[in-house]
């Protein structure tokens, strides 16, 4: 079967200090394969070499965006620029995240080495709100609450694709403004059922904001080891009983192919 060329691939599903110390899943982020663009989100630690382990090639990274200069969001992001630009032999690609991501803060410094900032064609520093425009794809940032001031969460919005990324917040009443219309939503869902943690999401929140945003597709991402314990896929079958909205648990190197979802013929997935 022709792959398709518009797909979620999950690099690293995994989040939290625990997961991140025993590894039991990886954090390296997603990526979005757009027919024109290649996008990867929240480079953690892993995201250069689960790459390698897919068939996507990344150097063919048009794109990263960094939500926060949380570690398992922000690890590879050197990494990644160096495969992407050769070492700078090519100098291309964009950077969209926040200020503590590219400049660092008043007693830290950034997530991203000047060597690797000059080998990029464009950075953007962003704010809840803010938007940028690349090709025909719309990237805006979104609003969250985190032990992380300047976190951001992002849609993107194009002719072929229409993705919402809560990055990690908790929940607020109004998030789901910042997700509306949007046809396939990734949540950062750390803990099981009503196991609420002060700065991130549990399921039953997660239920709470498909409910709002009814997306076509909701996929549940960046466990902590409660939630794998408790079993990811099982959380998102109880999500999809409680909204009527079609609910996926991502794994480490799965596919959700896009197209599927554009044209009514259902979500198909790979491992
Ligand atoms: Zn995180
Ligand atoms: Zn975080």
């Amino acid at each position: 079967m022709k792959e398709p060329d518009n797909k979620i691939i999950f690099i690293g599903t995994g989040g939290g200090r625990v997961v991140m110390s025993n590894q039991s899943r990886t954090a390296g982020g997603f990526i979005l394969k757009l027919p024109t663009l290649q996008i990867h989100v929240d480079p953690g630690p892993g995201a250069l070499s689960g790459t390698s382990k897919t068939k996507i090639a990344p150097a063919k990274t048009d794109i990263i965006i960094a939500t926060h200069e949380h570690t398992d969001h922000a690890n590879d992001i050197n990494a990644l620029i160096n495969a992407m630009t050769l070492d700078g032999v090519n100098k291309r690609g964009v950077l969209v995240s926040v200020k503590s991501v590219i400049d660092g803060t008043e007693d830290d410094i950034a997530s991203v080495r000047n060597h690797y900032k000059r080998q990029l064609q464009d950075i953007f520093t962003v704010n809840k709100g803010d938007k940028v425009k690349i090709n025909d794809l719309t990237i805006t940032a979104t609003e969250t609450r985190h032990d992380e001031t300047d976190c951001i969460g992002v849609r993107v919005e194009g002719p072929d694709v229409s993705i919402g990324y809560t990055s990690d917040t908790t929940y607020f009443k109004d998030l789901y403004k910042e997700f509306k219309g949007i046809s396939v939503l990734i949540i950062n869902v750390l803990r099981p059922g009503s196991d609420r943690w002060k700065t991130h999401m549990c399921t039953s929140d997660a239920i709470k904001l498909i409910d709002d945003v009814k997306p076509e597709l909701a996929i549940i991402n960046h466990f902590g080891q409660k939630m794998i314990n408790a079993n990811p896929l099982l959380e998102a079958r109880e999500i999809q009983k409680r909204t009527g909205v079609r609910t996926i648990a991502a794994q480490d190197g799965l596919s959700v192919n896009l197209e599927g979802i554009a044209q009514g013929r259902g979500v198909q997935t790979t491992l």
